[in-house]
């Protein structure tokens, strides 16, 4: 571990003990009880819409209930490296605010938020404990520039709550790719080719593998992941990611 992360983890530390949760309400930023789950108030907690009715078996999409198929369309037609995966919410105006607001305008409190809500879906859908939970790597420099890793610092939480170990070094990303929001399906992939590297082969065989992030979109960063752990033969590559949109 060097100076530089040990620093941070002190600094997070620090942030734990000193931010005081669940006065605000981390959508409007009205007053709130503190018994009120996930720091949102009632009015934003109905306005949010978690993925609770049907959604795709294996991607965790939301499907239309007059929609049969048991898998969305993408994951009909296409082969994806995970197992089986799921989000907490729905990607909208709401949600979007709030994933900048952590990425972006680093308000590092809302990972924790985030990280309940994600852990609590986990226990609800009654999935087996993770051995291990390794979430999206930035690019080191992205990393350095923007000073931390959303998806390392939710999944840290995540992690304390199962009491599962979050491993941020065995895999890395090797290339800075491109800001994916603009591009479209096939230059994701392509985007992404060799943009991981599997750094810590042992600590993936045969274990149940948990990749964490915090949006899902098309699914391309968390199959090129899933892609490169697979080579250690996991046991399962699941994933949970905070939030994801429709594709039908
Ligand atoms: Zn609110
Ligand atoms: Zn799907």
């Amino acid at each position: 571990m060097g100076y530089k992360t040990t620093v941070n983890d002190l600094l997070e530390t620090l942030l734990d003990f000193v931010y005081p949760r669940n006065i605000h309400c981390i959508l409007c930023g009205e007053a709130i009880d503190k018994t009120d789950p996930y720091s949102l108030c009632t009015d934003c907690r109905e306005e949010v819409k978690f993925i609770t009715s049907r959604f795709c078996e294996k991607c965790g999409k939301p499907l239309e209930s007059m929609y049969l198929p048991q898998k969305c369309p993408d994951c009909i037609q296409n082969v994806h490296y995970f197992t089986k995966g799921f989000s907490c919410v729905e990607y909208d105006d709401k949600i979007k605010k709030l994933v900048y607001d952590l990425k972006y305008y680093k308000k590092r409190y809302l990972a924790y938020h985030m990280a309940e809500m994600m852990t609590a879906r986990f226990v609800e859908l009654g999935w087996e404990k993770p051995d291990v939970i390794i979430p999206i790597p930035l690019h080191p420099r992205k990393e350095r520039e923007r000073g931390f890793n959303q998806s390392a610092l939710i999944a840290k939480y995540v992690g304390k709550f199962m009491d599962v170990p979050v491993e941020c070094t065995i895999i890395r990303r090797t290339r800075e790719t491109e800001t994916q929001n603009k591009l479209n399906k096939e230059e994701r992939k392509e985007n992404l080719k060799n943009a991981f590297q599997m750094i810590e082969k042992q600590k993936v065989t045969n274990k149940k593998v948990l990749i964490l992030d915090d949006i899902y979109t098309t699914g391309s960063t968390i199959d090129a992941c899933a892609k490169e752990l697979g080579k250690a033969k996991p046991k399962e590559i699941n994933f949970m990611t905070f939030a994801t949109g429709r594709n039908l």
